[in-house]
């Protein structure tokens, strides 16, 4: 990891200069880019905290990283997510990092699963460990382009457990990349849930 950080350093997300690993812009950017950690309670009554209004500019950045080919925006989202889980729940003792799974056949299309990448790299930043639990069986429509009441039905019964770990009396922190109604975050979080997990808490870049 150390290695690979050298070849490809973190980059301010705003100028592209080198920054730290644990920072999502640099010093002289910081001031156009405000974290605000907002807590929001997802259908399942699981707590999810996430950074940016989806509404503004952190839409774009979004946008590029999942559909522009903009992959080297995951440090710069770690980065993110330790942040923001540090100052709501720093007290928290985490077992795992996961993350929501994406379909293979879309993992495949754009080359990289966004979100893992943002999880897997959060982990490490807070020296906890990442572990793929859930798998996404079915592919089923983005959620972004539908209702709510389409968004729940649209994410029901499409993940499963990957009985990759036993995770009973786990602390789980469960990301995503963006949080809309929760409907997503509640299906993965409840399937953690039954598959023994003592308590899931949920983190997203954008809302
Ligand atoms: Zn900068």
């Amino acid at each position: 990891m150390i290695l690979w950080n050298m070849l490809f350093p973190n980059r301010c997300l705003i100028c592209g200069n080198v920054i730290e690993i644990d920072k999502p812009v640099c010093d002289n950017c910081s001031n156009s880019f405000s974290i605000e950690p907002y807590i929001q309670t997802i259908p399942n009554g699981c707590l999810c905290v996430s950074a940016f209004d989806h509404s503004r500019k952190y839409r774009k950045y979004m946008l590029d990283y999942k559909f522009d080919n903009k992959k080297y925006y995951y440090k710069n989202y770690a980065a993110v997510i330790n942040i923001i889980v540090n100052e709501v729940w720093g007290d928290i003792k985490f077992d795992y990092y996961t993350s929501v799974p994406t379909h293979k056949d879309k993992i495949k299309k754009r080359g990289y699963h966004q979100t893992r990448l943002i999880a897997v790299n959060s982990a490490d930043l807070k020296h906890c460990k990442y572990k793929p639990l859930l798998i996404q069986t079915k592919n089923n429509k983005s959620q972004h382009s539908l209702s709510a009441a389409e968004r729940k039905l649209n994410a029901k019964n499409i993940y499963a457990f990957s009985n990759k770990c036993n995770i009973t009396g786990k602390t789980i922190l469960l990301i995503d990349d963006v949080v809309t109604t929760g409907a997503t975050l509640s299906e993965c979080a409840d399937i953690l849930l039954e598959n023994g997990a003592k308590a899931v808490y949920c983190a997203a870049i954008n809302r």
